[in-house]
């Protein structure tokens, strides 16, 4: 029988490590996973299971071997002086207490005397990346993220950017500390909104959309998302202290570190599985994610006596919290007109209670989203949270069908205004092209004001309708017009909250380039497309030393004289933009519209804070006058780090090719730009020959 078996097992084990480390790749690496984390959960049990069965097929590079995933190259590495491991899972009531098992086995122990000295402590499981944190003599000296547990990627000037990591502890000490950076749930929402509304692609859950944001090489992309970390590991503890995890945590707090506040010590098996149980439906009101719950054992000298296995503590496992899904009925699917005159398809359903809320609506993003799902009017389907926030349909039930569903179409004319709905050649949105559709305009207005833009702390959304209901404020600039009177006039406003709004109206009229071109709300322009955008500005157009940034004579008018006459093709060469972005900028500063629009603002006071100076090129680089472009995606190079490379170097990068160009660095995945380059006879490289050239070396030896 086991020679039968042998063949299918090994084909098997080998199909699962080339699903899991593809997974791993994703997840890990680009921070954009294709399956859900049950669904890999279950293949992981598979791999491991089979490997049980038949160790002979457990290879040292298994999956179940190893932790993560090595650092993509972009960042420096970190060695991690003590490994970082992950944890084994449990995924079930019966599972902790197999856990609990082991653990008296292996310290010996039977079931009285285990009841009169083995304790456990419970911490919720953050969903976020976990880091580890250097302080010497109570100052944060180093961060860096797991990477595959023995080096990691630093992101030292990232972690900066987040309020909640002290710069300072409250004593002087050296010790490392690791935690979870995470992205609060509302955050994830608003995120998500943003892309959505500019045709992006949907972060999946919020560990992943706030990793994405962690691991950038440009801390201002981490600064402009509102991360925020939880700790819960001490690693020096002989320098400090604490001999368990209990008092750790307490050490941790001491230190000024933020630690999750529900958690529970002193527990013996029942009093975890009353914790896991209290928390199955509570943890949905938290304002961050979780995904199970953390348990450990208390003791450290109990904790070195059970040691780990390859990859995960035998002192501690997580409990995963079952995924919840639900059945629905789609009553309706119902388009909406966004800030940019998007229409998204909203499905209207027969009220259903899901992680936490009772859900009647879920965005269905796009025309082809609903066609690719196949969802139709009158269908059952199953409905999960999206990182336990946005509701998300996953799909019908088809056998439910009655014959009865219909499918959605795009309406002709936009449900607010009528003016016919356009879709551009090759992008996946339809749109009220109106610019005065109501809809949009208030839309427009909120997003202004709100968080991705101007930051106008208090001008919420009831604060920006009353405005334009009342006739307040017609042009955006209107905004920052208002006098404290004004304000006072607004519902529920007295002198004190009208001066409050006022002094942020006031603070908002300097924000960074990027954030101004981000309020305007360009279609199909997100957060990092107008930090794109600004840093193509100001290297084009840089202020000059003299110049006001603001005003009549200013930078800001200059810059917006200069985006009004730049053809759209000449958008191609901001690095990151496509034609169809190209097309959308060109015809976005084309309109006459937006020079009122821009007018205005110069009028209303607003400012770009001075871009602090970049790092500087090289005009005596290896690539010292060459013009390249990069495609496709490269291993060892982000998107922005490929740029910043050729810059130093003394090269141009730009994101368009011409004759002009000299180089093409084609990576995986490389497509008409290539075929492009290959018409035009321009010399194209791949990855290493690109390192070589970058590090001054022949390429053609
Ligand atoms: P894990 O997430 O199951 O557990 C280990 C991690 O938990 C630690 O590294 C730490 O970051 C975190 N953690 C949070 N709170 C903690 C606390 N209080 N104490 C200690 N640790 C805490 O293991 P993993 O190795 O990081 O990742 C595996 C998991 O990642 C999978 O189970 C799956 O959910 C997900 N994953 C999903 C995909 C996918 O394609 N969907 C791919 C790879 C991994």
């Amino acid at each position: 029988m086991a020679e039968e078996t042998r063949p299918d097992s090994a084909r098997r084990a080998s199909e699962l490590r080339a699903t899991i480390d593809r997974a791993n790749e994703l997840y890990y690496r680009e921070d954009a996973p294709e399956l859900s984390d049950a669904d890999y959960d279950r293949l992981m049990r598979e791999l491991q299971e089979l490997e049980d069965a038949h160790p002979e097929l457990r290879s040292a590079d298994s999956p179940t071997q190893r932790v993560g995933a090595a650092p993509s190259g972009a960042l420096t590495e970190v060695h991690h002086r003590t490994p970082m491991l992950s944890l084994g899972n449990a995924f079930g009531i019966d599972e902790l207490r197999a856990f609990d098992g082991r653990v008296r086995r292996g310290l010996g122990l039977d079931a009285d005397e285990a009841a009169a000295g083995l304790r456990y402590v419970a911490e919720l499981k953050i969903d976020g990346l976990a880091i580890a944190l250097r302080y010497e003599r109570g100052r944060f000296i180093q961060g860096a993220t797991r990477g595959d547990g023995t080096t990691g990627e630093d992101v030292t000037p990232n972690l900066r950017t987040i309020a909640a990591i002290p710069d300072r502890l409250t004593a002087p000490v050296d010790v490392d500390v690791r935690g979870e950076v995470y992205m609060p749930k509302a955050e994830f929402a608003r995120i998500n909104a943003e892309r959505e509304e500019a045709g992006l692609a949907f972060y999946a859950n919020p560990r992943n959309s706030g990793a994405g944001s962690l691991r950038q090489i440009d801390p201002a992309v981490t600064a402009s998302r509102r991360l925020s970390a939880w700790f819960y590991t001490l690693v020096d503890e002989a320098a400090v202290g604490p001999t368990s995890q209990s008092a750790a945590l307490a050490r941790l707090e001491e230190l000024g570190l933020p630690v999750e506040p529900n958690r529970a010590s002193g527990l013996d098996i029942d009093g975890v599985v009353g914790f896991v149980e209290q928390w199955q439906e509570p943890r949905h009101h938290l304002p961050y994610e979780t995904d199970g719950v953390v348990i450990k054992v208390d003791a450290f000298d109990l904790q070195r006596r059970l040691g780990m296995v390859s990859r995960a503590p035998r002192w501690a496992i997580a409990y995963k919290f079952p995924p919840e899904q639900v059945e629905t009925v789609v009553e309706d699917i119902v388009p909406y007109v966004g800030r940019t005159g998007t229409l998204t398809p909203v499905a209207h359903m027969k009220a259903v209670k899901v992680a936490g809320s009772t859900v009647t609506r879920a965005t269905l993003h796009n025309l082809d989203e609903v066609r690719r799902k196949d969802i139709r009017i009158g269908d059952h389907v199953v409905l999960q949270k999206a990182g336990d926030v946005i509701p998300e349909v996953v799909g019908p039930i088809v056998a439910r069908r009655t014959g009865a569903e219909r499918e959605f179409e795009m309406p002709a004319g936009c449900p607010i205004c009528d003016t016919p709905i356009v879709r551009d050649e090759g992008a996946v949105r339809h749109y009220c092209p109106n610019l005065a559709c109501p809809a949009r305009v208030a839309q427009e207005f909120g997003h202004f004001a709100g968080r991705g833009g101007m930051d106008i702390e208090g001008a919420g959304w009831m604060v920006v309708s009353q405005l334009i209901e009342r006739g307040m404020i017609k042009a955006r600039g209107d905004l920052f017009r208002l006098s404290v009177a004004d304000l006072e006039s607004l519902d529920r406003f007295a002198r004190k909250s009208a001066e409050n709004l006022k002094a942020a109206i006031d603070r908002a009229r300097v924000r960074p380039l990027a954030r101004i071109l981000n309020a305007l709300g360009i279609p199909q322009v997100g957060e990092q497309t107008a930090i794109d955008l600004a840093n193509w500005i100001a290297e084009t157009w840089p202020p000059r030393d003299d110049e006001p940034m603001g005003g009549v004579d200013g930078w800001l008018a200059r810059v917006a004289a200069e985006l009004t006459a730049t053809p759209a093709e000449r958008f191609e060469e901001v690095m990151g933009i496509g034609p169809n972005v190209a097309a959308s900028l060109g015809r976005y500063f084309s309109e006459p519209a937006t020079s009122g629009i821009l007018a205005d603002l110069v009028d209303a006071g607003v400012e770009p804070a001075r871009p602090a100076p970049r790092a500087r090129s090289n005009s005596d680089g290896p690539l010292a006058g060459k013009s390249i472009v990069i495609t496709g995606s490269l291993e060892g190079f982000d998107r922005q780090g490929a740029e910043e490379a050729v810059r130093i170097a003394g090269g141009k990068a730009s994101g368009s090719i011409s004759r002009k160009t000299d180089y093409l660095v084609a990576g995986e995945n490389a497509g008409s730009k290539l075929a492009k380059a290959q018409d035009l006879g321009v010399r194209v490289l791949d990855e290493a020959a690109f390192r070589r050239l970058l590090a001054g070396e022949d390429i053609d030896g």
